[in-house]
């Protein structure tokens, strides 16, 4: 049985980080450290929200804050699939739960075309950062061509509800997008009958 005590307990101290403080970079620097303990184990995921789908990768809302402070999502990629070219207009948190990842990230130079840094791998357990501080617009895709990557992200908002744009590197015009989420029902987290 999955535990979900990990989930829980995560939601627990990741909302009491954002209770203690407003300043991005703090909560970026709490918040990596309690998703990398998140992502450390991987026995507390509910397999209905570790199901890949055939052709798209699929974003499942793990909990949503009351007041749309924060969301927890777990992204499941198919073997080869990745997300198109994208920002967040709010902080997030990438944590890689089950596979590897790899990330790319863009920013605009000086004559308004999208330059792309070099690729990170993101191992099992490895965490990243976006925001529209730090860097907000990137691409992830899964590492692997023959099996299911997981990432749990974590973002400062209801990222699923949250109008932002897609990227064409070609040059087009960017493309509001709102991602939406792919489960009607989020985990239990008190299934075990625990507080
Ligand atoms: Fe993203």
């Amino acid at each position: 049985m999955a535990r979900i005590a990990t989930l829980r307990r995560f939601v627990a101290d990741i909302t009491g980080l954002i209770e203690t403080t407003s300043d991005e970079a703090s909560i970026l620097a709490g918040g990596r450290g309690l998703l990398a303990d998140l992502v450390a184990t991987d026995d507390w995921l509910p397999e209905v929200y570790a199901q890949p789908h055939p052709k798209y990768y699929q974003q499942y809302l793990l909990y949503g804050d009351p007041l749309d402070r924060l969301s927890i999502v777990s992204f499941v990629w198919g073997p080869g699939q990745e997300t198109p070219v994208h920002d967040h207009r709010v902080w997030g948190l990438v944590g890689v739960l089950r596979g590897a990842e790899v990330a790319r990230t863009y920013r605009y130079d000086d004559h308004g075309a999208l330059v792309e840094s070099p690729p990170e791998q993101l191992e099992r357990g490895a965490v990243a950062a976006v925001s529209p501080t730090i860097g907000d617009i990137h691409r992830i895709a899964n590492a692997f061509a023959d099996r299911v990557s997981i990432s749990i992200h974590v973002y400062g908002g209801n990222i699923g509800t949250i109008r932002r744009s897609v990227f064409d590197i070609g040059g087009g015009q960017p493309k509001d997008f709102v991602s939406g989420y792919a489960n009607d029902a989020v985990p239990n987290l008190w299934a075990d009958g625990h507080h």
